[in-house]
């Protein structure tokens, strides 16, 4: 398990307003650290279960959001205090939508992430996000920069929670272009496909293999704009070809019990549509 980062643009949508602190007493100070100890527990519990490297702080924010300043304006969306009602309400449409989206793929959800949402770099910088748009962390929570406050963005990363918690342990051995790909599929982003009223989907294609693991993917996507693109047309082909929605679902069935290396057909073709 690991944090898992998307559409490092490195760009960031500063809105100018600064860090609103919380001033807090002696009480409150002491309550905050204490929350921070009991987050860093979770954190080496999450460790020690998953033995490998999680970024820190953003595991211990999605634990506990209060502890890093964000305030809950309903249960399960946390955002950057001191937003004007407007915005609250926006970012609420979009966590909204972006619900939909996933719902609408999969005919309902089985997950329901956290989502901490941040409108200023400040903010997003405090909860553990780096240059990315927005991030699932632990497959169970989401954190959305101030540029990923956007309802494709949003839906891309609870693509990710979804799939992984539809899928449990066997979505390891789902290869990191399909998980990526499909999140563009779900999260219909128009930067990465066409419409699906465009029969075929795909912007862009190859025949190349894609990357498997979470380093090549990161590597590989900083290297080439592509792709992306190439992920969700792979996907996209695939989810034609083999029924749907429903074939993601049939994937652990299917899936070999070590994946082989490069290929670029890496995933099983299940039965054809009907
Ligand atoms: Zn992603």
């Amino acid at each position: 398990m690991t944090t898992h980062g998307d559409d490092a643009t490195g760009r960031r949508a500063e809105n100018g307003r600064g860090e609103k602190r919380r001033s807090m007493g002696r009480g409150g100070k002491w309550r905050r650290r204490v929350l921070i100890a009991v987050a860093g527990l979770l954190v080496a519990a999450a460790l020690a279960a998953g033995g490998v490297a999680v970024a820190f702080p953003s595991v211990a924010a999605t634990t506990c959001p209060g502890c890093y300043g964000m305030t809950r304006l309903r249960p399960g969306l946390y955002i950057e205090p001191g937003l004007p009602a407007a915005r609250e309400r926006e970012i609420a449409a979009v966590v909204d939508a972006a619900e939909r989206r996933v719902a609408a793929f999969y005919g309902g959800r089985r997950s329901t992430p956290d989502v901490l949402a941040c409108a200023s770099a400040v903010c997003y910088r405090r909860i553990g996000g780096g240059g990315e748009r927005g991030v699932a962390v632990l497959n169970r929570a989401v954190m959305l920069s101030p540029s990923g406050i956007d309802v494709a963005i949003a839906a891309h990363e609870m693509s990710h929670v979804e799939l992984h918690t539809r899928l449990g342990s066997a979505a390891g051995r789902v290869p990191q272009w399909f998980d990526e790909g499909l999140a563009v599929v779900v999260a219909d982003d128009s930067r990465y496909l066409k419409p699906e009223t465009a029969g075929d989907r795909c912007l862009v294609s190859t025949d190349e293999a894609l990357p498997r693991t979470l380093d090549e993917w990161l590597r590989a996507a900083r290297a080439d704009r592509n792709t992306y693109a190439k992920a969700a047309c792979r996907v996209s082909r695939w989810l034609a070809a083999n029924g749907g929605p429903r074939a993601v679902l049939d994937l652990p069935d299917n899936l070999p019990a070590e994946p082989p290396d490069n290929q670029p057909d890496d995933l099983p073709a299940t039965s054809p549509p009907p």
